[in-house]
């Protein structure tokens, strides 16, 4: 049986079977960030929700074309530039630049395409000149350009509102010149430096919407497969873009939209003023990249996702248990090279796959996905503990997991690094947090490691103490002494105060 991939499709309400435009084909944009200061954490969590739909869908075999543009253009830059004392331009390709950084540092894919809406002035005033001609806009004596919303009979059809009661909801905003309150602006009159562009509607500058309707056509043409962003911009921003590119093309703009939910930390609104703003850059000074992204998993994408020291502390335990398995694993296989074809009985390491395809095709459903992933990790580890069995069978069926379980987590981006690297960095990062020295540790080890040899017993536990009390838990193996952090001391590495 092939699976049918169902998507949530804010534009009906209801989840859907998702049919592409043209077969094995993909086209999706998503709204990006406007880059007037550093990206935040709600950015993050957005660009990893898209990161990982878009790799789904390429494994599943879609050529995916993936479209996130960069807001170079906005108030918020103009006068943030204008504190500054630079131009605008200057300070949004400083904040594209460090919003790269960001993204790299999270290892989100970049997109397809990664268009700046200063690039694209010349498509966003043919766009309006279009819509003039149509008599979907107009020009006010101040040299602005609104969008006449009156004329396109189903707007508001994404964000199910009703023109009317929106109308009597809507602020005023004191431009007399607007037809009608609903109307919103395609161009605006702008004549400070470095912020505004010669165009048959007088200098001046786009409005927010109309780029992305501009941009999306330019990349995906008029009728697409999916577009995306995050809960807050259904209300105007997308509803805006429907009306826009619809009333241009006649034809539909996006067949299915999809929102992912907001973020909050420690259970409240992000805001500077609360003190809990975070950006991307702080953010990874505190947690590790992979625990970000585990994070961002546990809830479905359309639900709003609470950051807070308890769930990274569960994170954090789960990619350390993660790691530490595939240690176990690989040196296993590495160690052996002979196998019998054959699994052992009681395991199917391909329901693994399918079970994450079923979670994912049901709408991403990102944490059922990662449900399928901690079974197989179970099962390593049962495996590995397995007495009483023939190993070629064992090490047969432990090759079969990591088979099955690789493309999964490179979907995920989780354990692509070696065991060793993410030891070191977060060791690196447990001992610069609680001020230890490594050296410190090292030669606690050493004592008791000779206290041991010398079957000082009495002393050796009281150093496997004194180094359990730094969230340091020692082991005795056939293989010597090894060390890992503790629980406790996991927890200490997500504590923030
Ligand atoms: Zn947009």
């Amino acid at each position: 049986m092939t699976l049918q991939l169902k998507i949530s499709n804010t534009l009906s309400g209801k989840k859907e079977t998702f049919k592409p435009l043209e077969d094995g084909k993909i086209g999706i944009y998503a709204c990006g960030v406007t880059v007037y200061d550093k990206c935040h954490i709600g950015h993050a969590m957005q660009a990893i929700l898209f990161d990982v739909i878009v790799r789904y869908l390429t494994l599943t075999g879609y050529d995916v074309t993936y479209v996130r543009n960069y807001t170079d253009v906005d108030d918020k830059i103009i006068n943030r530039a204008f504190e500054l004392g630079i131009t605008p331009l200057e300070l949004s390709s400083k904040m594209i630049k460090s919003s790269e950084d960001d993204l790299n540092a999270l290892r989100i894919k970049p997109a397809t395409h990664q268009p700046k809406v200063s690039d694209f002035i010349s498509e966003i005033i043919a766009f309006i000149q279009d819509l003039m001609d149509k008599g979907f806009a107009y020009a006010t004596l101040d040299g602005d350009v609104y969008y006449r919303v009156r004329k396109k009979d189903d707007y508001g059809k994404l964000s199910n509102q009703n023109p009317d009661a929106l109308r009597s909801n809507v602020r005023v905003d004191g431009d007399n010149n607007k037809e009608d309150s609903l109307d919103f602006a395609l161009w605006k009159s702008e004549t400070k430096e470095g912020a505004f562009w010669s165009s048959p509607f007088g200098d001046g500058r786009p409005g927010w919407h109309i780029e992305c309707s501009a941009m999306a056509l330019q990349f995906l043409g008029y009728n697409f497969d999916i577009h995306g962003g995050g809960r807050d911009l259904v209300f105007p921003h997308h509803e805006n873009e429907i009306a826009q590119s619809e009333a241009r093309s006649g034809c539909n703009y996006a067949n299915y939209w999809i929102h992912t939910g907001l973020l909050t930390v420690e259970k409240k609104k992000m805001s500077k003023s609360v003190g809990n703003f975070l950006t991307i850059e702080d953010a990874l000074k505190l947690y590790d990249f992979e625990l970000i992204r585990w994070n961002v998993y546990q809830n479905h994408y359309s639900s709003n996702l609470d950051f807070n020291e308890k769930t990274f502390g569960i994170g954090l335990k789960k990619l350390y248990y993660f790691y530490r398995t595939l240690s176990s694993l690989n040196k296993l296989l590495d160690e052996n090279t002979r196998y019998d074809e054959k699994l052992l009985e009681g395991f199917h390491p391909q329901s693994i796959r399918e079970n994450f395809d079923l979670a994912m095709h049901d709408d991403f459903n990102i944490p059922k996905a990662m449900v399928s992933i901690n079974e197989a990790f179970g099962a390593i580890n049962e495996i590995i503990e397995l007495k009483g069995v023939k190993q070629k069978l064992k090490l047969f069926t432990l090759k079969k997991y990591k088979e099955v379980l690789q493309p999964v987590l490179e979907v995920l981006e989780l354990c692509q690094r070696s065991s060793n690297e993410f030891f070191k960095e977060i060791h690196n990062r447990y001992f610069d947090k609680l001020d230890l020295s490594l050296e410190m540790i090292n030669d606690l080890l050493t004592k008791r490691l000779e206290a041991r040899v010398n079957k000082d017993y009495e002393e050796s536990d009281k150093l496997r103490n004194e180094l359990e009390s730094f969230g340091i838990s020692v082991m005795d193996t056939p293989k010597g002494q090894v060390w890992e952090l503790s629980e406790v001391g996991l927890q200490k590495l997500v504590q923030t105060n």
